[in-house]
């Protein structure tokens, strides 16, 4: 596929990986957010392939993690779009340039080797570029725990809520009778 004159994937080596499982690419992007997406159509257009890291396990940072249900108001051209709508025009966006994600793993390491970086991340990734990229915005973002004794159990049990507008809840699902609901947070990682 062709965007102007810019060959994108298919006409070029796709990322690589060398024997011993390290990831090889030009530019490796820190942060998903929608600064880190941007960059990977701008070095698309550079012809410059991108691995991306999160430690978030979806794409959008704050717009998908905190407001996805709330207008956005200053993009260029749109009058007004979700901020989940912004995240999926972008990935859309960059689709055609293929660019490799690394989600639900956090950076926590960065040096020089030879004549280029390597990054390791919280899950033992590897990838070496030859340019790194930091769209980390105001951080690498996880779960902010309620402090209340013995929650470790539940914890990767709570259920995200479906978009239902701010404030609302869905009824009780049929396995959920009798028992008391606790809903902590807006956006996607809103649990219950
Ligand atoms: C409630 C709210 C409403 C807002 N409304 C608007 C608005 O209407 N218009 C507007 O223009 N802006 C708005 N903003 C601000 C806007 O969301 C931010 O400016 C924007 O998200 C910044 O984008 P970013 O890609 O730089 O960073 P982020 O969206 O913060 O994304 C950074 C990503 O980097 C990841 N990351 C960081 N460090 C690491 C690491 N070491 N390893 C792996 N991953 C890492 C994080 O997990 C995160 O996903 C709003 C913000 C909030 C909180």
């Amino acid at each position: 596929m062709h965007i102007g004159n810019v060959q994108t994937g298919k006409e070029r080596q796709l990322n690589t990986q060398t024997p011993s499982g390290t990831e090889v690419t030009d530019v490796a992007i820190i942060g998903a957010g929608p600064v880190g997406l941007f960059a990977v159509f701008e070095c698309g257009m550079l012809q410059l392939r991108c691995h991306v890291i999160d430690a978030l396990p979806a794409l959008g940072g704050q717009c998908v993690a905190l407001y996805p249900e709330k207008p956005i108001y200053d993009i260029p051209a749109a009058p007004a779009l979700m901020a989940s709508e912004l995240i999926a025009r972008l990935q859309q966006q960059i689709a055609p340039f293929q660019p490799r994600f690394h989600l639900d793993q956090q950076v926590t390491e960065l040096q020089r080797r030879d004549d280029a970086w390597e990054l390791i991340t919280s899950r033992g990734t590897r990838i070496r570029a030859r340019a790194v990229m930091v769209a980390a915005g105001v951080g690498a973002f996880g779960p902010n725990r309620p402090p209340l004794p013995g929650i470790e159990p539940y914890e990767g049990r709570l259920r995200a809520l479906p978009g239902r507008g701010t404030g609302a809840l869905p009824g009780p699902a049929a396995g959920d009778r009798g028992r008391r609901r606790l809903r902590r947070g807006l956006g996607h990682c809103a649990g219950r």
